[in-house]
């Protein structure tokens, strides 16, 4: 079955046509600038391309995308009837899904209700949902939410001790993010190791430019650094974290920062950004350590720290560990880092092999043949997670 993958921004729109017969990708590519003038990237085995053209809105980008997966030269199926099902990546589905869905008109309301917990992403997928069926018709269309994997999460981890009536009024709890890249690194781990995912206590470390870590008990999530919005847990290229609560409403006061200028600040100009001075790409922290520069020293000893102790606490939480899983852009490209945030976990029962470990973007077990919690580098894939869900919705109807 050949599956298209849509993440629809609100001026962009990601796009991937899978095969699931041999789980690869067939095409990739992203419109941007929708609504502006329009930049068109697709990449195939025969053609990798970049040209300007004019999208106006959403449904012209699906046109866009229709026209090169069908083109004689470009293009890598022959009509669009070989397309059988759309699966859109959704970030929030808040309280109302738990689990990836068939688009009916009953999901674009409850997903539209969500909106107000992620009001940068929800309405632009709402756009793009519409457009898919502006110009594919009847294609049946699946949504695979960022938030299902953690909807596991029982009341005690996702719980705010604040005011109970916040909870109730406005739903202010912990939801996490990234739930379709710690679902699918969990599986991968769990085929690579020869175990069925019931069978194995694992923390998802996905380590990006955005990074958070779940707790996965036997195949459930119990447990997720992120939060109300992307903002919690770790901190980030340009986020905070966590920090002691007060220090916004203290900060806020004392320099006069109106509410949405100090949450610009804590999601744009903090993080490994602010520590370091120098940049939110690890690859410009490692550099300007090399260079000596001492607060990039401190920005990443900061980051590895903290993904250290969260590790430890969901070994705790989960009452024991059986692998640690890295993913996203630094978790599988920087085997250093990986060793250092391992190496106080030594007397848990982690050893790295720093031969295995001597590797960036592939799949592999990097741990020591002895170690008794096994650490794994798996390359996250999110476009192929949300196509094997929609292909299982699709295949049952
Ligand atoms: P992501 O948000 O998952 O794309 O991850 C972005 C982060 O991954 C950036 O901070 C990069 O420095 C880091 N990264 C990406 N590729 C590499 C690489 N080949 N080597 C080291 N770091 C990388």
């Amino acid at each position: 079955m050949k599956i298209l993958v849509i993440n629809a921004g609100s001026s962009s729109l990601k796009y991937q046509l899978i095969d699931m017969e041999t789980t690869t990708a067939l095409a990739k590519g992203n419109c941007d600038r929708i609504g502006l003038d329009g930049v068109f990237k697709h990449k195939t085995d025969r053609a990798d391309i970049k040209k300007e053209v004019p999208m106006k809105t959403h449904a012209d980008a699906i046109k866009t995308v229709i026209g090169a997966l069908t083109d004689p030269e470009i293009g890598c199926i022959s009509d669009l009837s070989e397309i059988k099902a759309i699966g859109h990546r959704i970030v929030s589905g808040g309280d109302i899904f738990n689990q990836s869905v068939l688009v009916t008109e009953e999901v674009i309301e409850g997903i539209d209700k969500c909106c107000e917990l992620a009001p940068l992403h929800n309405p632009a997928h709402l756009i793009g949902i519409r457009a898919c069926i502006e110009v594919m018709g009847d294609v049946p269309q699946v949504v695979v939410f960022d938030t299902a994997f953690h909807s596991t999460m029982p009341p005690k981890a996702y719980m705010y001790a604040l005011p109970y009536k916040y909870y109730e009024q406005y739903k202010v709890r912990r939801y996490g993010a990234h739930g379709t890249s710690h679902k699918y690194v969990s599986l991968r781990a769990a085929a690579m190791l020869g175990k069925r995912p019931e069978e194995l206590k694992i923390v998802t470390c996905h380590l990006g430019n955005g990074s958070s870590i779940s707790a996965v008990d036997r195949g459930v999530c119990i447990d997720t650094s992120m939060g109300f919005t992307p903002l919690a847990g770790l901190m980030m290229g340009t986020r905070c974290g966590d920090i002691d609560p007060a220090v916004v409403t203290y900060l806020m006061e004392k320099e006069n920062i109106p509410p949405k200028e100090f949450n610009r600040i804590m999601n744009k100009e903090s993080g490994i950004l602010a520590i370091s001075g120098v940049s939110s790409d690890f690859r410009d922290i490692d550099n300007a350590i090399e260079e000596g520069n001492p607060r990039a020293k401190i920005a990443l000893d900061m980051f590895e720290y903290q993904v250290t102790k969260f590790i430890g606490a969901y070994a705790a939480a989960m009452g024991g560990l059986d692998a640690i899983v890295f993913t996203a852009g630094v978790g599988e490209n920087n085997p250093d880092l990986r060793v250092r945030c391992c190496a106080p976990l030594k007397f848990m029962g982690v050893e790295m092999d720093e031969e295995k470990n001597r590797v960036r973007g592939e799949e592999r077990i990097v741990s020591s043949e002895n170690s008794k919690i096994k650490v794994l580098v798996v390359p996250t894939n999110e476009e192929l997670m949300i196509a094997a869900d929609t292909e299982a919705i699709v295949s049952a109807l």
